[in-house]
């Protein structure tokens, strides 16, 4: 069980960022390239990613991103881990001959 972000590093950094974005009138997401809009607190609509390095592997550089766009591509990495243990072996995946 790996520890939370959270606590001082998460709040500073939604703290600078929520200045940033306010600041630029928006900040493209890391994940989509579309704006983070201004006054909407972070939580649910942005959250910082950790990008481009993830979390898990050591990054700790922080871009403005969706909560839903970060959740995501959290899901999908997990899930191409998850994809990478059941393939088949090599040479057992069926491919089908055409019938001419
Ligand atoms: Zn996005």
């Amino acid at each position: 069980m790996s520890a939370r972000w959270s606590g001082s590093a998460s709040r500073s950094a939604r703290a600078l960022w929520q200045s940033r974005i306010d600041a630029a009138g928006g900040w493209p997401c890391c994940r989509c390239g579309r704006l983070v809009l201004p006054g909407v607190t972070s939580g649910k609509y942005w959250q910082p990613d950790h990008w481009p390095v993830p979390r898990e592997l050591g990054g700790t550089e922080t871009v403005p991103a969706h909560a839903k766009c970060n959740l995501s591509a959290g899901g999908k990495r997990g899930a191409a881990i998850t994809n990478a243990r059941r393939l088949p072996p090599a040479g057992r995946i069926e491919t089908r001959p055409g019938r001419w």
